[in-house]
């Protein structure tokens, strides 16, 4: 079956800089990726390259088997790819309800069907339906964290790119974060999720890893198939 997303040979960087050389990977369908490296290590810029935020320097970007190598951000995200970037959560002064909204705008949706994908989001996650007309920094970190994977949602992705979902939150918030994704996972989503530690390995969350180091893709490997410290090895990390 054609992988959700195959990234064959690609470089990305920053003008004259190469960030990420030559990375090939493949996410299958209905499969969860975990992408993990050290700081800098080129994690962020390969997904904001898979995105279309940074220009494909090589190499080619398949979404479903199709070439989006050349294809501006929001056209991708029309085809069905939705990225949450790390940090940048969603607009604090905007509501709830108006956050959802702008995550319609990336495929054409009718009023009615921008309607109802909300109301679905209201009853996935009902800490944001009781907020639903406050401003969306009055919710705490890791609702607005939610509210940034329900935006995504709303866009009614194929594939999911997750820049460090779990980063700076409280540990319960992070299990929580964990188990919605391994549940978008069973609900047929194919899904890269960016890990400093590796913990969505660890907790079960990711069927395959893939561990860059340097802008190299360095381990890919089932995720039964790899311990903690094969992957902290690859990363160039050793025992202390
Ligand atoms: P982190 O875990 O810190 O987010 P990362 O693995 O996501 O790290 P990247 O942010 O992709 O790493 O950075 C890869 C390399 O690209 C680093 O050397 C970094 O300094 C450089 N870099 C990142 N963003 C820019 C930018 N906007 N302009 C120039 N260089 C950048």
């Amino acid at each position: 079956m054609t992988p959700a997303l195959e990234i064959r040979g690609v470089r990305f960087g920053y003008g004259d800089l190469t960030a990420v050389w030559d990375v090939s990977l493949t996410v299958p369908r209905e499969t969860t990726v975990a992408l993990v490296g050290r700081n800098g290590a080129g994690k962020t810029t390969l997904l904001s390259g898979v995105a279309g935020l940074l220009r494909c320097q090589s190499g080619s970007v398949l979404l479903e088997g199709d070439d989006i190598s050349k294809l501006p951000a929001h056209t991708r995200a029309r085809r069905g790819l939705s990225f949450v970037q790390e940090g940048k959560r969603i607009l604090r002064e905007l509501t709830v309800r108006e956050n959802l909204v702008l995550g319609t705008f990336g495929r054409p949706a009718s009023r009615k069907d921008a309607k109802a994908l909300i109301d679905q989001m209201c009853t996935r996650f009902p800490p944001l339906a009781e907020k639903l007309e406050q401003p969306a920094g009055a919710l705490s970190g890791g609702q607005q964290q939610m509210l940034a994977i329900a935006q995504a949602l709303v866009n009614r992705p194929s594939l999911l790119l997750l820049d460090e979902p779990a980063s700076g939150l409280a540990p319960v918030v992070v299990d929580e974060v964990l188990a919605l994704v391994s549940e978008l996972k069973r609900e047929g989503l194919a899904i890269l999720i960016v890990s400093e530690g590796g913990e969505e390995l660890l907790s079960g969350v990711a069927d395959e890893v893939a561990v860059i180091d340097q802008g190299h893709l360095v381990l890919t490997a089932a995720a039964h198939e790899v311990t903690a410290e094969d992957i902290t090895a690859a990363m160039g990390i050793g025992p202390d």
